[in-house]
């Protein structure tokens, strides 16, 4: 009996977060909210009112209903999945065909180029600037030459901060035949949205998630948001019971809370800006570039990447290092930024590097 993995899989590692016991965590893009005492009491009584042997609501309803009420869009256009990673996983599997390619853009989210992989399809990547923005014309002539059928970005962007405002992300996708797959993460902390357009498109999927401003990266709950023929499409190609029952119960609970989730989305950004300004103000050469952020992180470019990240680590403060010389740190509560701010201090003036 002989069985060999096939090419795609055979280079293939797992994702592998930062894990170890850090003290401060500011790696993932988290909240720093815990579910307070009122809500978790919501959570249990939803739990225990769930029949754990029967399936769970196929179209998660009540969760959908909720997020469209958050958003003031229609229930009509939301489809949930386990985190919006399975949604991307779902969309590029079921709306490309054998042969078709997609163009993403670099740096952007890396699970775009994995799952394109796995898939099987070929990925035009666009190489952003030291700007790091995305630049539309040159996406719009990329995807007519190479006749891509899907671009997918983030926007705003992980990991490098910035966004592209409403009239640029209009006019990328009335430029092109192919279909938009706008990925919303962090869209709750920049005021860009264009969820409440969706209706209008015929090639545009926006995906939010539940893991950033709403805090429940636990959960894993996301949601695709599209007009209602792309809507049906994706809800028949998804697997059907595809977000568990528990995932739903607390869903509703926490969607059930629009104004403390308003309020801190609120705080998150104040967190943010704090963090860079904070940041900002350190003097040193160290630092090439600060991004302004439009997101829940701020963005370094530094050649000292990987020398201040181990130094955090030593620290007990874990932050993203993206190669070769990135650093990505999520804003947390104001003790967490002081302790990292104050650890960047001593790393960067005190000839430690
Ligand atoms: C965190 C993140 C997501 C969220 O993924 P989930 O699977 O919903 O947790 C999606 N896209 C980007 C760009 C992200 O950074």
């Amino acid at each position: 009996m002989k069985y060999e993995l096939n090419k795609k899989l055979s280079g293939l590692v797992p994702y592998k977060p930062i894990s170890g016991d850090y003290k401060i965590r500011l790696d993932a893009n988290e909240s720093y909210f815990a579910a307070d005492d009122r809500l978790l009491e919501e959570m249990k009584q939803k739990l225990g009112r769930i029949d754990f042997n029967r399936y769970p609501d196929p179209l998660c309803k009540n969760v959908c209903r909720l997020f469209a009420e958050y958003y003031g869009i229609s229930e009509d256009y939301v489809t949930a999945g386990n985190g919006s990673d399975e949604l991307i996983n779902i969309i590029v599997g079921a709306f490309l065909e054998d042969g078709d390619k997609l163009l993403t853009f670099t740096p952007d989210f890396s699970m775009y180029a994995l799952y394109g992989k796995i898939l099987g399809h070929e990925s035009v990547v666009i190489k952003k600037d030291d700007d790091l923005k995305i630049d539309v014309d040159e996406a719009v002539k990329a995807a007519r030459e190479n006749d891509v059928k899907i671009i997918l970005f983030s926007n705003p962007c992980n990991p490098t901060s910035v966004g592209l405002g409403k009239k640029e992300v209009r006019k990328l996708i009335n430029s092109v035949n192919a279909l938009i797959v706008l990925d919303e993460a962090y869209m709750d902390f920049y005021g860009e949205s264009l969820i409440d357009e969706v209706q209008n498109y015929s090639n545009v999927i926006m995906l939010r998630t539940a893991s950033k401003a709403i805090g429940m990266a636990g959960i894993r709950l996301g949601f695709a948001v599209a007009n209602s023929e792309l809507t049906r499409a994706l809800r028949a190609a998804k697997s059907p019971y595809n977000v568990n029952s528990v995932t739903q119960a607390i869903g509703e609970a926490v969607y059930s809370r629009p104004q403390l989730l308003k309020e801190n989305t609120k705080k998150i950004i104040e967190s943010k800006n704090s963090l860079q300004a904070s940041l900002e103000s350190i003097e040193t050469e160290c630092f090439e570039r600060i991004y302004k952020s439009v997101t829940n992180f701020v963005f370094i470019k530094t050649r000292y990447a990987e020398k201040i990240y181990k130094e955090l680590l030593n620290r007990s403060i874990a932050v993203r290092f993206m190669k070769d010389e990135y650093l990505r740190i999520t804003a947390g509560s104001e003790s967490e930024n002081a302790a990292v701010i104050s650890a960047i201090k001593e790393i960067v003036e005190g000839a430690l590097i």
